[in-house]
């Protein structure tokens, strides 16, 4: 049995990093297809998956060679969360809609468009059968065989004195996901504003779609959902990028420490490399 969604459903806004209008809708997948990109401009779907990968600044960009999509992980984040195995995904503009930087709109659009089961073959699921490890500078992975769950410890840790060290741990289940995880938003640093929208980047960033920590104060509209809403949106980073391996993590405990995109991506490739 495979899950997709029952209905279309359309999400619309903004591009984050693009700032240019942003449209998604999820369809129903018909194959045993996984996530994908559509769009009439494509010669083909674009498969959401690691060789795909085109570039990891501030989010995850895949690519046909010719079309790029950027931050892919905040939807696919969604589709996982939720244990959907196939999903279309149509999209006009080159980014996903920045919604309100979390997961949490397309989750629910997910969740309501409501999910089913096809009588297909079931995707391998994603475990591993010893120890793994992947360490650079201050950025650690390490994941290992844990029975009948996913588990994720994750930590952030930024020298600031309004962010410090989080730490979150999560079973996976999507009843979890919707409440735990999918509501944390994106976050930057005003320090860093200037030189992001210089690299093009962020341009669509406003305190509607991001959380910004200020020297001395967190800008947050309607103040912070979680007190480690830091650690929890680099969670659902994380779960997004994991999901480009194509297969749904089954009995693991992962931990990791201080992720980011390019580690994310790495340390997806090295389990689907060590994979049962
Ligand atoms: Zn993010």
């Amino acid at each position: 049995m495979r899950t997709t969604i029952k209905s279309s459903t359309t999400i619309e806004g903004i591009g984050l990093h693009k700032g240019k209008p942003a449209r998604v809708t999820f369809l129903p997948a018909a194959g045993a297809t996984g996530y994908r990109f559509l769009s009439p401009l494509f010669a083909e779907p674009i498969p959401a998956t690691l060789d795909r990968i085109a570039g990891t600044a501030r989010g995850t960009n895949i690519s046909d060679g010719k079309n790029n999509i950027y931050t892919v992980e905040h939807l696919l984040s969604a589709a996982a969360g939720l244990g959907i195995d196939d999903l279309d995904i149509e999209i006009t503009g080159e980014e996903p809609p920045a919604a309100d930087g979390s997961a949490l709109p397309f989750a629910t659009a997910l969740h309501k468009a409501g999910l089913t089961e096809k009588q297909e073959q079931e995707r391998k699921p994603l475990s591993i059968g010893g120890q793994l490890e992947m360490a650079k500078g201050d950025i650690r992975f390490l994941a290992r065989p844990m029975k009948d769950c996913v588990f994720i410890k994750l930590t952030y840790d930024y020298p600031h004195k309004l962010v410090g060290r989080q730490t979150v741990e999560f079973m996976l289940s999507p009843e979890e996901y919707l409440v735990r995880v999918a509501p944390a938003r994106t976050f930057g640093f005003s320090h860093e504003l200037e030189a992001l929208k210089k690299a093009g980047l962020g341009l669509g960033g406003s305190l509607d779609n991001a959380v910004v920590i200020a020297e001395g104060e967190i800008l947050a509209k309607g103040g912070l959902r979680y007190p480690d809403e830091f650690a929890r949106h680099k969670l659902l980073d994380l779960i997004g990028d994991l999901a480009l391996a194509g297969r749904p993590l089954k009995d693991i405990y992962i931990e990791a420490e201080r992720p980011g995109h390019a580690a994310n991506v790495n340390f997806a490739k090295l389990l689907l490399e060590k994979a049962l």
